[in-house]
Formats: C-alpha cells, sequence, structure tokens
C-alpha cells in the first residue's frame, strides 16, 4: 500500500509577509498639449524616437530634417493624440488646432518664400497619414492640395509649363474627390462605380481620343478641358462642388486622413498585424515638390540594400516625370536606380545613376547616411524637381526571410550592429520560411482559399488526394506527391502520414495526434477543418462548393491552415543554407536557455542534432509503437494490455523488452554526450487496442482466447474520460512491472553505451504526476531496476536522474513537495492546458474559433501558451521549485516549447531548457536569442 512505503514530503515554511508601500499622489501642473510639430531646412521640433506621437513617417521626417539634416520639403506634423480627439470628440478638432495650423503654414510660407492660397506665388502642400507602425496603403494621401482655379494661373507663370499645372489639377480633383467627398463623408459606391474609376475612365476615353499611351503625353489644353468635364462629373455623381478654395481643401484633406483611421481597410489591416486601434495615425503636411515638371524631374522608392534577397548595394526604381503615386500604381514600368536594381522588366531602361550622375551620387551618399545613422535597411521616397533632390520619406524596410537573414550577418560584419540586434532583426516567421518548402507567394496571391482549418503543421505541400495511409505510401512509391485526407487520424495511419506531403483532417485541435506528429516531422498539416465532407466509400472529399476525387491535386498552405484546389507553385526548403547556419551560430552565441528537441526515433535524435538541438527534452516511449518497424512491438505490446493475468502480462513485458532497449539505445547513441530525457509509457492502453477485425482475431489467437473474450477484456479498458483516466504514472502504480521494465530498458542501454566509450546519462522521467508520493513509489522501482543493472553489467559510473512533467495543476499547486523528490521539472503545457482551462486537447474545433473570434481569448491556448493562468501555476511552480532546491533543473516539454512567445516567457522565468520538435529547434534557438538581447540591450540602455 502506498501509505505504508511512503514518506512524507515536508511542507513549505510560511512566507514572509511584505508590506505594499501606497503611492502618494502629486498635483501636477499640465502644460498645454502641444498638437503640431514642425520640420524642414535643417530644423525638426521633433526627433525619430517620437513615433507614438508622430507616427512613423512624421517621427523620421523629423529626425532626417533636424539631426540629419537632409533635403526634407518643409511641413509639419499633426500628433496621433488628434486623432484619438478627433475621434473621441464626435470628429471634431481641439480649440487651438485652428490657430496652431495656420502658425505653422505661415512658417512654411517663410521658408518656401510661397504663400498659400497666393494667386501669384503659390504654396500647394500634400497631406498624409502616418502612424506609429507602417501600414502602407491602408491610409490616405491627399496631394497638390492648394491648387485652385485662382492658383492655376500663378503656378503656370512660376512653372512655365501650363500642362504640369493640369496635370496636377486633374490628380487633385481625382485624390479629392475620391478621399474626401466619398470615402470620409462615408459613401459607400456599388463596385466600379466609385468616383474615382469613373474619373479614370474619363481619362482613359480621352487617352484613347487622342491615340497616346502615357498621360505626359496628353497637351495642355486637352487637361485643362478635362479638369473641367471633372469637376461637372463630381458635382453630378456626389451631389457638391469640389472645392475651389486652399483652406477648405487643407481641413478635408486633414479630416480625410483621419478618418480613414478607421476605415474598412485599416481596421482590418491592424487586426491582422496586431496593431491597438486605440494608436490613432497622425497626419503630415509638408510643402509640394514636383517629379513631374519635365524630363529634369523624377520621382523614386529605393531601399538602402535588396529587400528581396539582402544583396547588400543600393537598390530602387524611379520615372522621369512622374509623382510619387504613379511608381506605386505601376502604370509606367519604372526604371532600375542603378545596374543592380535592373531586372527582366527593366534591364533595357537607362538608370538613373547615368542620367542624372550628379543627384544620384548626392542620393547614394545619403542613403549611406540613413543606413549608419538608423542602423538598418531603409525604405526612401524621395523627388528630384528639376535636378534638385528631395526626400520624402524614410523608414525601416520590410524584406523577406532571406534578406532579413543576410542583412543580419552582413551588419554584425560592418560592425553597424551588435550581435543582439542582428538576432532581433529576423522574426521566427521569416527564419520560418528558409526552413520549410512553400507555397510560391506570388501563386498563393492570386488565388483564394476553398476551406480553411487549423495550422497544425507549417509549411507548403502539394499533391494528389487519398484517403488511406495505404494509398499515400502506394503514391509515394511511385515518386508523387499525396495529400492524406481523413477525418481524425490514429496510430495506424501513421505510415500513410510520413508518406503524406501534407495531411488534411476534418477533426482534431492544435495539440491532437495528427498535429504533434506532423510539426514533429516539419510535415505541412491542418487538422480541424469541419467543413470538409468526406465519403472514404466513394473516395471524395467536399469543400467549397466543389467535390474531389481520390487523385484530384489539392495545395496545402499548413502555415494558415488555407486548402487551395488544384496544384500550386511551391518553393522548395532551403537545405544546405550557410546563411542560415551563421546566423543559428551567432543566436546560440546570445542566447542562455538551452534547446532540446522532443524526438522519438534515433532518426529524429540525428535530425535534431543538424538542427542544432542540445539533448532531447522528451522521449515519448510510446511513439516506438508507431511508425516503422513499430509492428512486432506493437503486437507484444496489445498482447500485454490484452492480458487476464499478472503473469500473462509480466510475460509480454519480457517479450517487449529487447525491443524498447534497442530503440532507447540508438536514440542516446545519436545523442551521444546530450542528455536525453526518456518519459515512461504516458497514454490510455485502450488506445493501442486494434480497431481491424483482422488485427483483433490475429491478437485473439496470440493470446488463447475467442473473440468473445477478446471483447470484453477490451470492452474493460474502455474509459469514459481516457485524458483523465488509466494513463501516465498512473499506469505504473497500478502495474509497477512495466515501469521496471522500461528503467531496466533504459539503464542497460546506458551501461552497454558507457561500456563502448559513448557517454550517457539517463534522466528518467515520470509523467502526469499529482501527488509527490507517486514519485516516491515510482522511484522505489527505478532504484532498484538501476542497482539490478548495475550488478549485472558491472558498470561504473552510471549516472542518471530522476524527475518529473509538471501537467496537472495540483503538480504545480504543490511544487514545494514534489521537488523535494525530483531532480528536474519539464513542463507538459499540453496536458497542462488541458486541465487549467478544462479543455479536451483533441476537441477544440467546435467552440475555440468562436471563442477567438468573438475576442473571449486572443490566442488558441494550446498554440502559444497562456501566461496570464497557466503562466502563473508554472511561475509558482518554479519558485516553489527551487525554494525547495535551489539548482532544480526546468524545462518545457508541451508544444509550446517552440512557440516564440512561450519561449520568451520560460526565459523570463527562469527555465534551464525548452524542448520542441527537431524541426523547430532553429526557431527556438532564435526566440531564446532574441529573449536574451532584449535584456542585455535593455541593460545597456540604463
Ligand atoms: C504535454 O502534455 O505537454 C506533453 C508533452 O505530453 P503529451 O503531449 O505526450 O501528453
Ligand atoms: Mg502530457
Amino acid at each position: 500500500m502506498v501509505k505504508k512505503t511512503v514518506k512524507k514530503a515536508a511542507a513549505k515554511p510560511a512566507a514572509k509577509k511584505t508590506v505594499k508601500k501606497t503611492a502618494v499622489k502629486k498635483a501636477v501642473l499640465k502644460k498645454p498639449a502641444k498638437y503640431i510639430y514642425s520640420f524642414g531646412a535643417g530644423r525638426a521640433e521633433g526627433n525619430g524616437k517620437m513615433k507614438e506621437l508622430l507616427g512613423g513617417k512624421g517621427a523620421n521626417l523629423a529626425e532626417m530634417a533636424g539631426l540629419l539634416k537632409l533635403p526634407v520639403p518643409p511641413g509639419f506634423t499633426i500628433t496621433t493624440e488628434v486623432c484619438t480627439y478627433y475621434w473621441n470628440h464626435d470628429r471634431s478638432y481641439p480649440k487651438t488646432l485652428k490657430a496652431d495650423v495656420e502658425a505653422n503654414l505661415k512658417k512654411i510660407e517663410r521658408e518656401t518664400k510661397k504663400v498659400f492660397g497666393s494667386e501669384k506665388n503659390p504654396l500647394l502642400v500634400s497631406v498624409r497619414s502616418g502612424a506609429r507602425a507602417s501600414m502602407p496603403g491602408m491610409m490616405e494621401t491627399i496631394l497638390n492640395i492648394g491648387l485652385t482655379e485662382e492658383t492655376i494661373p500663378g503656378m503656370i507663370a512660376k512653372t512655365g509649363d501650363a500642362r504640369f499645372v493640369y496635370d496636377a489639377y486633374r490628380r487633385l480633383i481625382m485624390m479629392y474627390s475620391d478621399v474626401v467627398m466619398e470615402k470620409a463623408a462615408g459613401i459607400e459606391p456599388k463596385d466600379g462605380e466609385g468616383i474615382r474609376k469613373i474619373l479614370d475612365g474619363m481619362l482613359g476615353d480621352l487617352k484613347a481620343k487622342l491615340g497616346v499611351t502615357d498621360d505626359t503625353h496628353i497637351p495642355a489644353e486637352e487637361l485643362k478641358k478635362l479638369c473641367a468635364e471633372f469637376k461637372k462629373t463630381v458635382k453630378k455623381v456626389l451631389k457638391k462642388d469640389f472645392p475651389d478654395n486652399p483652406m477648405e481643401q487643407l481641413w478635408g484633406a486633414i479630416g480625410a486622413v483621419f478618418a480613414s483611421w478607421n476605415g474598412k481597410r485599416a481596421i482590418a489591416y491592424r487586426n491582422i498585424e496586431n496593431i491597438p486601434h486605440d494608436w490613432g495615425t497622425a497626419v503630415n503636411v509638408q510643402t509640394m515638390v514636383f517629379g513631374n515638371m519635365g524630363d529634369t524631374s523624377a520621382t523614386g522608392v529605393a531601399f538602402t540594400r535588396n529587400p528581396g534577397n539582402g544583396d547588400s548595394h543600393f537598390y530602387g526604381e524611379y520615372l522621369i516625370n512622374a509623382q510619387g503615386e504613379d511608381v506605386v500604381a505601376g502604370i509606367r514600368t519604372p526604371s532600375p536606380m542603378n545596374k543592380w536594381s535592373a531586372n527582366a522588366h527593366s534591364a533595357h531602361l537607362p538608370t538613373l545613376e547615368k542620367v542624372m550622375p550628379k543627384v544620384y551620387k548626392e542620393l547614394d551618399a545619403i542613403q549611406k547616411k540613413l543606413e549608419k545613422h538608423f542602423h538598418d535597411m531603409l525604405d526612401i521616397e524621395f523627388t528630384i524637381e528639376d535636378q534638385k533632390l528631395w526626400m520624402l520619406q524614410c523608414r525601416v524596410g520590410k524584406r523577406n526571410g532571406t534578406a532579413a537573414v543576410q542583412m543580419a550577418l552582413d551588419m554584425v560584419k560592418e560592425r553597424l550592429i551588435s550581435k543582439e540586434e542582428a538576432v532581433l532583426r529576423v522574426t521566427p516567421a521569416q527564419l520560418g520560411e528558409l526552413l520549410l518548402p512553400a507555397i510560391d507567394p506570388k501563386a498563393e496571391a492570386g488565388v483564394k482559399p476553398i476551406a480553411q482549418g487549423l495550422p497544425a503543421g507549417p509549411g507548403g505541400a502539394c499533391g494528389e488526394i487519398v484517403f488511406n495511409s495505404a494509398d499515400a505510401i502506394k503514391l509515394q512509391e511511385t515518386g508523387k506527391k499525396a495529400i492524406l485526407v481523413r477525418e481524425e487520424t490514429n496510430p495506424e495511419d501513421i505510415e500513410g502520414m510520413r508518406a503524406a506531403a501534407g495531411i488534411l483532417t476534418q477533426r482534431g485541435g492544435m495539440t491532437s495526434h495528427a498535429a504533434l506528429v506532423a510539426r514533429g516531422w516539419g510535415k505541412c498539416c491542418i487538422v480541424g477543418c469541419g467543413e470538409l465532407e468526406i465519403n472514404l466509400e466513394a473516395k471524395t472529399v467536399s469543400m467549397g462548393g466543389k467535390t474531389f476525387k481520390e487523385g484530384d491535386s489539392l495545395t496545402l498552405n499548413g502555415t494558415k491552415g488555407y486548402v487551395y484546389d488544384g496544384a500550386l507553385k511551391m518553393l522548395a526548403a532551403g537545405e544546405g543554407n550557410k546563411n542560415l547556419m551563421h546566423f543559428l551560430a551567432l543566436c546560440d552565441k546570445v542566447r542562455t536557455l538551452k534547446v532540446r528537441a522532443n524526438a522519438d526515433t534515433e532518426e529524429d535524435a540525428i535530425n535534431a542534432r543538424k538542427f542544432g538541438a542540445e539533448g532531447i527534452g522528451l522521449f515519448r516511449i510510446e511513439h516506438m509503437f508507431y511508425g516503422k518497424n513499430s509492428e512486432k512491438p506493437l503486437f507484444i505490446l496489445r498482447k500485454m494490455i490484452l492480458s487476464g493475468n499478472e503473469a500473462e502480462r509480466k510475460a509480454a513485458v519480457e517479450e517487449l523488452f529487447p525491443y524498447m532497449k534497442k530503440e532507447i539505445k540508438a536514440t542516446m547513441k545519436a545523442m551521444a554526450g546530450y542528455g536525453v530525457t526518456v518519459r515512461l509509457m504516458d497514454p490510455p492502453l485502450h488506445e493501442f487496442v486494434p480497431t481491424l477485425p483482422e488485427k483483433q482475431a490475429e491478437l485473439a489467437k496470440a493470446l488463447g482466447i475467442t473473440m468473445a473474450v477478446f471483447k470484453e477484456r477490451a470492452a474493460g479498458l474502455h474509459e469514459v474520460n481516457p485524458m483523465m483516466g488509466h494513463r501516465g504514472i498512473r499506469l505504473g502504480v497500478t502495474y509497477p512491472e512495466i515501469t521496471e521494465m522500461q528503467s531496466r530498458a533504459i539503464f542497460e542501454s546506458a551501461a552497454e553505451l558507457i561500456k563502448e566509450g559513448v557517454k550517457a546519462e539517463p534522466e528518467v522521467m515520470i509523467p502526469l504526476t499529482c501527488d509527490v508520493n507517486e514519485i516516491i513509489t515510482q522511484k522505489k522501482l527505478i532504484r532498484a531496476a538501476y542497482d539490478e543493472v548495475v550488478a549485472k553489467t558491472k558498470v561504473k559510473k552510471l549516472h542518471f536522474s530522476v524527475g518529473t512533467m509538471i501537467e496537472i495543476p495540483r503538480a504545480a499547486v504543490l511544487a514545494y513537495e514534489v521537488a523535494q523528490e525530483a531532480d528536474f521539472f519539464s513542463f507538459g503545457t499540453n496536458d497542462l492546458t488541458q486541465m487549467t482551462f478544462g479543455f479536451s486537447r483533441d476537441d477544440i474545433g467546435s467552440f475555440l474559433p468562436e471563442y477567438l473570434k468573438q475576442g473571449i481569448l486572443e490566442a488558441d491556448p494550446f498554440q502559444t501558451l497562456d501566461q496570464r493562468g497557466v503562466g502563473m501555476l508554472i511561475e509558482h511552480a518554479v519558485t516553489e521549485g527551487r525554494d525547495a532546491k535551489p539548482n532544480l533543473k526546468v524545462g518545457i516539454c508541451g508544444e509550446h516549447g517552440g512557440d516564440p512567445a512561450s519561449v520568451e516567457f520560460c526565459h523570463r522565468e527562469g527555465f534551464t531548457y525548452v524542448s520542441c520538435s527537431a524541426f523547430r529547434v532553429p526557431i527556438a534557438r532564435l526566440a531564446a536569442a532574441q529573449a536574451a538581447a532584449k535584456d542585455v540591450l535593455a541593460y545597456k540602455r540604463k
């Protein structure tokens, strides 16, 4: 009986109470709010650090103008606080804003020596949005504000170019009527009937009538007439006059930009990118400079390095005689900045370096200065007005995974950034791009998914539909790729899952069997795709209104959970990628957290080492009963499970021993020198009872029992709640011979390896503990097995440790007691999440999507650790565990061990290691390095 055998673990002494200090409220005299920051001509009121207030664009314009003294057209930024005010006060402005705007306009007028609204010498401005985080194309921009029937003659007189002025005017009418008079006014036209579309159509008709393809070839007179027609159309469609008053235009534009913060596009983008909705946008009002003033003018977009591959040469495109929108809109093919920027479409076009060598040289010097200043690759917008260069914007440039890694490595070499900064330059998703086969983004952009499930195994896969394992294997043998479509997967599907390029199931959650196994193999997998209707007899599956038969092609995006009809173009995984290896080595220099792998076979262990795992944090013994060469041991295991008495069971256990030892020894050998945590058998035994009649008959025969007896024994194993049933350490408590045999297999493996000169130090892990007394009973069995092996093999110095998984809340709560009997804790966060939430890890598909949609939960807690709830239990357990045993080793081996946010949490909580599927080891190495880098950089800043 347990009671007699266990000694009592000491209770924790009472903690000292700490007294909280109460804060003293101080009366503070509030400084009046400053709503506008001006910049230009070598000065700025703001700076690059003020992104919260000035938005990214405004802050960087201030930095370029003020600190770096670059040629920035003078202007001012209205802060994000005004946007918040505008939305909180029924779309109105703070009282002082009007006077502030006017005063700042005067400042610009003084610097440019032009006057807003002047008939002789008019100043034109642009009005642009700019939030804290870049939201490309999601908000509005209006150019050429201030151009009216009255100011047009002055502009023509100044520039001597009527065509240019009317071109600017028609652009203003188009943008203003669309952005201010339609969108900001809340008018929602039918598709294709918006004012912009109508005016675009009129412009197109005019070009056709004149027989020209390029806007720049429309003569001034025609443009003038077009502007008049535009205004008539605006009045007809929107029932309002286009405002021919500069101030009215300016305020209309400012309001429209603030309004666009809550436009549909912007809201949707923020939801996807997790940008808070209460940040608001700033508004930048800036002197217009013109790239469309003839052949000595141009406009362009450039990057200080190539964002597609990370090449360190200046890279970009420009258009002669154009305004910024033309480059983005893709109306004309832009020309390359220099020879490094040429592509198949632009190689024949003249480079800026050739066409305007002086300006190019100046721009090149500026981009170098900017990179040196910002220590990152920048995305630059510029305009050349009659050979004079103006900088309109700079921001940290977006890049793909390959480029991010290349740039991070290069910049360390160039001593532009530290290694801590370098590891923060590559996001886990970017690193992931380099590790998996993926759908070509260009191909994916052009099609819509036909179904969506949970993104269980990342990467892409494309292949022919099969409905069972055998067919997946057959297809693979013919050299073709299979997409295995199942209602759910079970252990009998393992070979087929291995053979398939991708897996798609109707049921299951993120930690369901299929998801777990697929991730472990780095295989693309979508689970819980509820809309699948599978007909196994007819071998068809219906989704998205279409029925597919066996052999039809599907493409899966396992990163997003999307299913596509047909075969999309794929990109190969980045195997043998030297940059990737160098970058991960850099991560290893920065991180303090160790990274282990969850691996269950020799092959997995070899793979894990390739990915840089420093040991195995979870070897699930029972996985030897799935997959390759599992037929025989599975058969014996089944005999063990269905045996009728102790003698039968013990015989089966002994029969199993050599198989178990072989697997453990091979894995330990592959991990020579690194720790291997072998977890004792965990799942409920009934999971292994065969379901196929022929397998059942075979087993009954081997056991010498009738089918009726077989069925009776199998029924006896049935459990209502198997996940909370006879599994984990409970198996060892009821069948001590199972623990004893597994321990012997572990120690004999280690002893033999030591004799062969291989370093081996096994760590035995007890699963699903809820009470320290369970550990005490199991340790006795483990110790006895150890003594027996040492006596038999006479091996010296066979060191081992015994630890436990913490996956039941009670064990976490009583961690002080548990730690007294455990050498290490490994948090099994799959079960710990399941039991803390009371959500079955296999059955969340029917309600979790709704929880996420309604915002009840922020994320799937089986994917990313619930730091508030489950995390609090973990924090408590680590603290209590280390109070009992200060050098307690602490790790995590649930699926969260490969999730970047969860890895950061583990770093903060002082874990010794994280353990995850081999394919996620690189991501965990990066996440661990990023967590450590943040600490170092925060310390340096202090
Ligand atoms: C866990 O529960 O987190 C764990 C690693 O164990 P398993 O997934 O095998 O239950
Ligand atoms: Mg578990």
